[in-house]
């Protein structure tokens, strides 16, 4: 029987075991992925908003985490798949057949980039997908390419990838970019950039690699196609809630409600981060969040630290 089980080992997770650790609580951390650290290796751009730390990129930032973590005294198991969880219960069991027991649970599962579901999006990984602009422009340098999405993620990619690239097609579904004022201020002026509103990609296309897309506009009769040699999306989150949501409450996006305790609706189980924060996303919040859940849940098992 374990005080603390958490789930997910981003920034939100990793916060609230190291603050367990500190409060004596006896915690398990289990991480599906072969590595900890969540959406900061998918981090390429400097993290300059994290106070008292200025990292180049994601990696910088998780090797300082990593760095408490080793000193740290909590059980950490990566790679571990839930098969399913029974939160009152506070029981989870893994595909290896285990079976582990909590007095309470923290839900750090975060989450992930949405899909757009189209023909191409899977097959063309590593072969003309892009991954981010900040990592990827100079590969991309003096090359046409496709960005989807409106929001600020996209905005800001299209205007890195404009740096280098030939040309961006940025293709939007709405009427208007929705991304913040800043960044869709400078998308007008760039030349290289031309954006296509009330549009969508249909398919990505190629033979080894990607060699065009499949435009829909709206009001157009049918589809045309893009040579580009390159396609990112970015069309937004989704939170990591198949395991649980239908035991607990969630909005109607899917994001875990809880608490100024950060608990959710079930008693003893707690939800940080990404998974429960759609609106202000950041990794302040997310460790912030962490540490709330450890410091009720040792004040509710009314535990003293040792020593
Ligand atoms: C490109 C990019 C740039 C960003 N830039 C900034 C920035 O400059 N400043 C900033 O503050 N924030 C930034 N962020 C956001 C920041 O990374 C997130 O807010 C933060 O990582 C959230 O932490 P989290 O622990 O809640 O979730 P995540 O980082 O998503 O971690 C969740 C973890 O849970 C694991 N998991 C999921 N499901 C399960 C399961 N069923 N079982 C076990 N484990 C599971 C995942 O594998 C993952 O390791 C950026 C994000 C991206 C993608």
């Amino acid at each position: 029987m374990h005080d603390v089980i958490i789930i997910g080992a981003g920034p939100a997770g990793l916060s609230a075991a190291f603050w367990c650790d500190e409060l004596g609580l006896d915690t398990l951390v289990l991480e599906q992925a072969d590595q900890i650290g969540g959406q900061l290796h998918r981090i390429y751009n400097p993290i300059k908003n994290y106070l008292g730390v200025k990292t180049r990129n994601g990696a910088e930032l998780f090797e300082l985490f990593s760095r408490d973590v080793d000193d740290a005294d909590f059980d950490l198991w990566t790679g571990t798949v839930i098969d399913s969880i029974d939160l009152r219960a506070k029981r989870i069991s893994l595909r290896s057949g285990e079976v582990l027991q909590a007095i309470s649970v923290i839900i750090a599962t975060g989450v992930r980039a949405r899909e757009l579901g189209i023909p191409g999006e899977k097959e063309f990984a590593g072969k003309g997908l892009i991954e981010s602009g900040a990592r990827d422009r100079d590969l991309f340098a003096g090359k046409d390419v496709c960005v989807i999405g409106g929001g600020d993620a996209a905005v800001e990619n299209a205007l890195l990838l404009g740096e280098s690239c030939a040309t961006v097609t940025l293709v939007h579904r709405g009427k208007k970019l929705r991304a913040r004022r800043e960044f869709a201020e400078r998308v007008q002026p760039n030349n290289r950039i031309t954006v296509f509103t009330e549009s969508v990609v249909t398919r990505i296309m190629g033979d080894t690699e990607v060699e065009a897309v499949e435009i829909q506009r709206k009001g157009g009769i049918k589809p045309f196609q893009l040579a580009v040699r390159g396609v990112l999306i970015r069309i937004g989150v989704e939170p990591n809630t198949e395991l649980f949501r239908e035991q607990l409450q969630v909005d109607e996006h899917g994001y875990v409600g809880v608490n100024s305790e950060q608990e959710t609706s079930v008693p003893m189980v707690f939800a940080v981060g990404d998974v429960s924060n759609r609106l202000a996303p950041t990794i302040s919040s997310a460790t912030g969040a962490g540490a709330t859940a450890a410091k009720v849940i040792s004040s509710r098992l009314n535990r003293k630290p040792d020593g």
